[in-house]
């Protein structure tokens, strides 16, 4: 099971400079790839098209919403292991966010960095630094207002090297908890912009900053513009956000958060209605 990103397929609706076809509004047609590690991916189209294309969506909201369609579909082990790989490639996106937004350390040298250390705990490690020195405070201790709980550490092992079946109660709390973690560390991990007209600072997550600046480096290392995009068909990218964590949105308070049951109903309104990413077996 995973995810399969699908949208129009530009070669087939539009003429090489980015205008309509004529005659096409009748026809519409999509190309899709399967979501993998990397970024970036080919869609293809039933007539033979590829598309370049660059997801701009973080991996994390990804997994995570696998773990809701998991838990919709009552397959609770696959959801326990996508929450927990959420939260370890939201860890990973944080430590690299911090350097790249932070430390203005190249795209290229930061993403090198990590595919010579992919060992969970080296990872854990860049997190946990990358977060005491922002934050000043550390991550995931007793006395932390925001994380992950202990026993889930314990359960997960079971699960991952046990062989232990996690109970749909244990799988909802971690959903839930995984959701609180990212979802606060990610509002709190802005950048404070002071608006005119609302008279107080806005925050905006570094981390879709960093989103946006991996995607300006996708679009260097090929020698093109977002005008390319626009008015081209050789390539595209996608990145809006129809995640159910709705990562555009800020919330800084517990309270604010959604419960897990109104996640799980997100998740099957979004299987019906997405037109970009969606579920696939
Ligand atoms: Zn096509």
């Amino acid at each position: 099971m995973g995810y399969a990103v699908t949208s129009l397929c530009k070669k087939c609706m539009l003429n090489p400079d980015g205008s309509l076809k004529l005659g096409v509004e009748q026809e519409v047609v999509m190309a899709s790839a399967e979501i993998t590690n990397e970024d970036e991916f080919i869609l293809k189209c039933p007539k033979g098209h590829s598309i370049e294309t660059f997801i701009s969506v973080s991996k994390f909201a990804l997994l995570f919403e696998n773990g809701l369609s998991a838990y919709n579909q009552g397959f609770y082990t696959e959801a326990f292991s996508s929450f927990y790989t959420a939260l370890e490639n939201f860890r990973l996106t944080f430590a690299k966010s911090f350097m790249v937004q932070d430390n203005k350390m190249d795209n290229a040298l930061v993403n090198q960095i990590f595919k010579t250390n992919k060992n969970s705990l080296i990872i854990y490690g860049a997190f946990v630094s990358a977060y005491s020195i922002f934050f000043k405070e550390a991550p995931d201790t007793k006395t932390s207002k925001i994380r992950i709980d202990p026993q889930f550490i314990k359960i997960r092992n079971d699960v991952f090297h046990n062989g232990y079946i996690p109970t749909t109660d244990e799988v909802a709390e971690l959903g839930h908890n995984v959701y609180s973690y990212i979802k606060r560390i990610h509002s709190a991990y802005a950048t404070y912009n002071f608006s005119e007209s609302e008279g107080k600072q806005i925050p905006f997550p570094k981390i879709l900053e960093y989103q946006f600046s991996s995607e300006v480096y996708w679009l260097e290392q090929r020698g093109i513009t977002h005008n390319d995009i626009h008015m081209g068909t050789n390539y595209e990218i996608i990145s809006s956000d129809l995640s159910s964590m709705s990562l555009n949105s800020i919330v800084l308070e517990e309270q604010e958060l959604e419960s897990f049951s109104k996640l799980l109903e997100r998740n099957r309104t979004n299987q019906e209605t997405f037109s970009t990413y969606h579920y696939t077996k």
